[in-house]
């Protein structure tokens, strides 16, 4: 399985619901940077298990909190399912950096169930089961640029015309999700928040195609929580304007910074400067959007 990252283009944010979650109007995109995910069925076993390797391997759990074992179980109970499964991740989406990592392994891990176990579950029934394991989970399993209200869960596709260039300066260390929102609830009086809504200039200009046009229209509601918590970000968010990019962000409740290039060739120069300039762990560069989690024909994985 292809398992790709997300970013939000636009993350607005209510006041937090008596149940503690915050309603959203987020736009996702998904973006070319993969974790590949692999399963292999155990026909008499109904064991689950999960290797992990790759970049970030040792900050990723192995039990059963691993969301694509969570996502496993969670079609094996409901389905009575008495075969198990061997997964084995290869990441390179960071951990707990607003790239919706763990999210886009259980959307992979539940199409690779619903296959090697023959469920043939529809692709509404996996949406509901999506929902129940993460916000950002739906969205994994479509893909490519769509709305998402509610928590995020609830996802409708959305016109995107051309291919947008992004760079993204992975930090060193994760921030947590809960942690950031709690951040955003202490610095904003909750009585004068706004219920969340996506702004008209993001889909024109997802419409017009023109990176110039988006780099204006970018916006998250959790940067000023992420920068809070982490205020050297703003450092390399800086870094990137200066460099050229067109705009630069906070992926999601970060701490991932991304930047939007003006073509192929801005974004390789914007990665080779953030690179050398020290202030991050690593960089990746990727287009989008992309397809949700799919399978990969066995030729092309190998
Ligand atoms: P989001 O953008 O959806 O808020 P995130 O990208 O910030 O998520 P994740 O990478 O999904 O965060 O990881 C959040 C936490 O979930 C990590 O700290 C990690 O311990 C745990 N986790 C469980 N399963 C996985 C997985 N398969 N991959 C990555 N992290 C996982």
């Amino acid at each position: 399985m292809r398992a790709p990252a997300k970013i939000n283009l636009g993350l607005s944010v209510g006041p937090p619901l008596p149940d503690g979650f915050h309603p959203v109007a987020t736009v996702y995109q998904a973006v070319a940077l993969y974790d590949d995910v692999t399963a292999v069925l155990r026909e008499d076993d109904p064991a689950i298990s999960v290797e992990i390797s790759g970049d970030f391997a040792d900050e990723v759990p192995t039990d059963d909190t691993n969301l694509a074992v969570r996502a496993a179980r969670l079609l094996q109970a409901e389905y009575d399912v008495e075969e198990g499964v061997e997964l084995t991740i290869r990441k390179t989406i960071p951990v707990a950096g607003g790239m919706a990592g763990g999210s886009t392994d259980a959307a992979a891990t539940l199409v690779a169930c619903n296959r090697l176990w023959g469920l043939q579950l529809s692709q509404t029934e996996l949406q509901g089961l999506a929902a129940e394991l993460g916000s950002d989970v739906p969205f994994c399993l479509v893909g490519h640029t769509a709305l998402g209200r509610g928590r995020g869960e609830q996802v409708t596709e959305v016109m995107s015309r051309g291919v947008f260039h992004w760079v993204f300066a992975i930090a060193d260390g994760g921030l947590s999700t809960p942690a950031v929102y709690a951040e955003l609830d202490r610095l904003r009086p909750i009585r004068r928040v706004e219920p969340p809504q996506v702004r008209p200039e993001l889909m024109s200009a997802l419409l017009s195609g023109r990176p110039e046009a988006l780099a204006i229209a970018l916006s998250n509601d959790l940067q000023a929580a992420a920068l809070s918590l982490r205020p050297e970000l703003g450092e390399t968010l800086q870094f990137g304007l200066d460099q050229g990019a067109l705009a630069a962000m906070i992926s999601g409740s970060g701490p991932t910074c991304l930047f939007l290039a003006a073509d192929s060739r801005s974004a390789v120069d914007l990665a080779v400067e953030l690179a050398e300039s020290g202030l991050c762990r690593m960089v990746r560069q990727a287009e989008a959007p992309v397809p949700g989690a799919r399978i990969l024909p066995a030729s092309v994985a190998r």
